[in-house]
């Protein structure tokens, strides 16, 4: 699947100022923001507009952006992670709502980053549901500094290049005049702390990684592409803020007798000639089990039976689907002598005129279109 432009994302021009970018953005945020949007992949929407305006929204990667589209020379739009799937912490956006303008404190709670973790399922997995133990590798707080990064013991100061405030000014002069920007301190990367003495356990990141394991409950009748929120198993929140939540992405492999769309379930059933011609009671395979189904004489290959409940239970537990048994006349092969014979004067006993009705009118068609020549 291709990217989409950043700019068609934020819907703005190419030469949007700043301004222009943060005002689309914030428009986006607030209609798709997870936790309040009612609208569909509302929270695929919100992954999409944040990434765009976190290029954007910075001078270097903007430029870069501009060069090289999305295939910079370093692929360091959104986000690493495991299987690069991690996404950045939904609480950013409202440091940005009530924060004053997007300008962070850094030494104010944040919430940690979303985890996303994509679970493949069998086709049976999920219709009856499943509970599962995975395992994701996941920042935690170091144990040995408690998450500060120092040594124990010892304390982290004020970076004394920031103030602690994580930013410095950065004065250049243009051909407008004066231009004053926030750049992150190189110094404490943002962090406006200061590290003498490291924990040797984090090397001063106050984060360690490590595999962490997590119950899952799998709802029965889980679908393809449906995701699953643990809330507060993402990654550690910064500054004593509140853990990321995990999404499990659900990925239901193909079945090789059964399809499945949405709670109901279709499958073929093959049919011999004489069971269609004469009619017959066969056993069909649903998930639930083997059902008996009536044939009536003459059935045609196409025709669809119905039964009743026998689909994937609704996810959201209001009943089951149905599965849907379509028939297919198998037209026999490797004919005997004595068979081939039998067939011919079943032939020429008339056995071979169409009598039901729909049949009649489908041959009527044919001849009418041989007189069309
Ligand atoms: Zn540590
Ligand atoms: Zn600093």
């Amino acid at each position: 699947m291709s990217k989409r432009d950043y700019y068609d994302i934020l819907g703005v021009d190419k030469g949007a100022s700043k301004d222009e970018i943060k005002k689309a953005y914030r428009k986006l945020a607030r209609k798709y923001h997870p936790d309040v949007s009612e609208e569909e992949n509302a929270s695929d929407k919100f992954k999409e507009a944040k990434e765009a305006y976190e290029v954007l929204s910075d001078d270097q990667k903007r430029a870069q952006y501009d060069q090289f589209g999305h295939d910079g020379p370093q692929s360091q739009f959104g986000g690493g992670g495991f299987g690069g799937q991690d996404f950045g912490g939904f609480g950013d956006i409202f440091d940005m709502f009530f924060g004053g303008g997007g300008r962070r404190d850094p030494n104010a709670p944040r919430q940690g980053n979303d985890l996303q973790y994509t679970m493949v399922l069998e086709f049976e997995e999920a219709i009856f549901g499943k509970e599962t133990d995975i395992h994701i590798p996941r920042e935690e707080t170091c144990e040995t500094c408690s998450g500060s990064g120092a040594k124990p013991g010892t304390q982290p100061e004020t970076c004394q290049h920031c103030q602690g405030s994580g930013q410095l000014n950065v004065e250049q002069n243009t051909p407008f005049g004066r231009v004053v920007n926030k750049r992150v301190c190189h110094h404490c990367n943002g962090t406006g702390k200061d590290i003498k003495d490291k924990c040797t356990t984090c090397q001063g990141n106050g984060k360690v990684k490590k595999q962490k394991k997590i119950h899952i409950s799998i709802p029965a009748g889980i679908d393809d592409g449906q995701q699953i929120r643990v809330a507060g198993q993402g990654e550690p929140g910064i500054n004593g803020g509140p853990s990321g939540d995990l999404y499990v992405v659900v990925q239901v492999k193909q079945h090789e007798f059964y399809q499945r769309d949405g709670d109901h379930i279709f499958c073929e059933m093959p049919l011999t000639y004489t069971q269609a011609a004469l009619g017959d009671e066969i056993e069909v395979p649903t998930v639930h089990g083997k059902v008996k189904l009536k044939i009536p004489a003459g059935t045609q290959t196409g025709k669809t039976f119905r039964l009743k409940s026998k689909g994937a239970p609704n996810v959201r537990g209001y009943g089951h689907g149905d599965q849907h048994v379509r028939m297919r006349v198998i037209t026999p092969t490797n004919l005997s002598e004595r068979q081939k014979e039998l067939l011919r004067e079943f032939n020429d006993l008339g056995g071979n005129e169409p009598l039901d009705e729909h049949e009649d009118s489908f041959f009527s068609r044919v001849k009418r279109a041989f007189k069309g020549e």
